[in-house]
């Protein structure tokens, strides 16, 4: 029997996600949480298939013990990581940088490629490469392999990843954009197309991606040709604590006049600032209570969001020139229904709209909400990062696995 279960990770600095999957059917065996690795009141969430969760709590001091208490758990389950159906485990890393265009099997290089790209993603690539090095000292003969949050955007021409900066100073800096969630920008892409009954190759979508963290993307036949997040994820559209777009001379005033220091802007910008900055809520569900009741500083932060968001759809439909669809993805692109109507309310001359009754609809299943007669598809698109962590994964090691034989 060949090995048909990928492990996905998502390593954070004190925390890890993980999703079993079997690539038969794309079915979730197992999956869970573990929290506050290293701190007080770590935590571990396991759901097995069917569910039941189980939940332990314990001391967990690093991402070694974390991975030997998932990999415990799984053994209850019969699935522990010893099983010879593991084919793979596939770790979600955030920043690839210019190199990595494509999901990479990990090896010393590749190792050392990542870690040399930490001045650009601090937060991010430690605790990415302490996941996956944990992963390969448990199974050092199993193939871990590398999926980024930046490759699907690497297909960007200059003319977008370029800041208008000094050449110079740009390339000694790495500074470019490299935008971010490109795993569920690929998905969603590809599922939209899916959902036209198209090839990737044949339409044109932009794709908003509008969780907690947000970003827009224009994608051309299956690449990405433009995408709002940057050198980091604090560009582009407003988010739940994250600003966005600014003129970045707010920060020279920041700190001449405000007289604050490097890490509070950064603060400021990346935690306090977005939706919670503006009416102190990051979570639409509660800032659309509160401007059904009448909240001036809620609609004011809804209709910022709602501006920033129009302001994308167009430059994005200006850069591909052609627009099949527009897809809504994750926490509230799939489920506020509020703010995609808004997104495209007065878009009508640009065959954009959407239909008050299927827009209303609330399901797990990509949709269309778009009239049936519109030029322009609108539609829904749950996001997957897992399966898509799992797929890209998955087809790299049977890709291996046939040029070896
Ligand atoms: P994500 O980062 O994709 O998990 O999205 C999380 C965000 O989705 C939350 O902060 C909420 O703002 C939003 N969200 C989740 N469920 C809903 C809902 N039913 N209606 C509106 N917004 C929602």
């Amino acid at each position: 029997m060949s090995a048909t279960r990928v492990l996905v990770l998502n390593s954070g600095s004190s925390s890890v996600k993980y999703q079993l999957l079997d690539m038969r059917d794309s079915s979730r065996l197992a999956m869970g949480l573990v929290e506050r690795i290293g701190e007080e009141g770590s935590r571990l969430r396991h759901t097995p298939q069917g569910g039941g969760s189980r939940e332990w709590t314990g001391p967990i001091a690093d991402h070694d013990a974390a991975l030997k208490a998932v990999a415990e758990e799984l053994s209850k389950d019969g699935l522990g990581l010893d099983s010879p159906e593991l084919a793979a485990i596939g770790h979600r890393v955030v920043h690839g940088g210019k190199t990595f265009t494509e999901p990479t099997v990990i090896d010393e290089a590749v190792l050392a490629e990542i870690e040399r790209l930490i001045p650009v993603a601090p937060l991010h690539n430690p605790a990415n490469l302490t996941g996956i090095r944990t992963a390969r000292a448990l199974r050092p003969d199993l193939p871990q392999v590398a999926v980024f949050d930046t490759a699907f955007h690497t297909t960007m021409p200059e003319s977008a990843a370029r800041y208008a900066i000094d050449v110079e100073t740009a390339d000694a800096h790495r500074i470019r954009r490299y935008g971010f969630h490109g795993t569920s920008h690929a998905y969603v892409s590809r599922a939209t197309a899916k959902l036209l009954g198209k090839a990737p190759e044949e339409v044109n979508v932009i794709v908003l991606h509008l969780g907690n963290g947000a970003s827009a993307s224009a994608v051309r036949g299956g690449r990405c040709v433009d995408t709002s997040m940057g050198l980091t994820p604090l560009e582009g559209l407003v988010m739940g604590t994250r600003s966005g777009d600014m003129d970045p001379a707010v920060i020279f005033h920041l700190m001449r006049v405000g007289k604050m220091s490097t890490d509070e802007i950064d603060t400021l910008l990346n935690k306090k600032s977005g939706l919670i900055g503006l009416c102190g809520d990051n979570d639409m569900r509660e800032i659309r209570r509160r401007v059904d009741e009448g909240d001036e500083q809620a609609k004011l932060a809804f209709d910022i969001y709602i501006h920033r968001l129009k302001k994308y759809i167009g430059a994005y439909y200006a850069v591909l020139g052609r627009v099949d669809a527009i897809a809504f993805t994750a926490g509230v692109g799939e489920n506020a229904a509020r703010v995609r109507e808004a997104a495209v309310a007065g878009l009508e001359s640009l065959g954009l709209a959407v239909d008050d009754a299927l827009n209303a609809v609330r399901s797990d299943e990509p949709r269309l909400i778009s009239p049936a007669d519109a030029r322009v598809a609108v539609a829904v698109v749950p996001t997957d990062e897992e399966l898509e962590i799992a797929t890209q994964a998955y087809a790299l090691v049977e890709e291996e696995k046939a040029t070896e034989q």
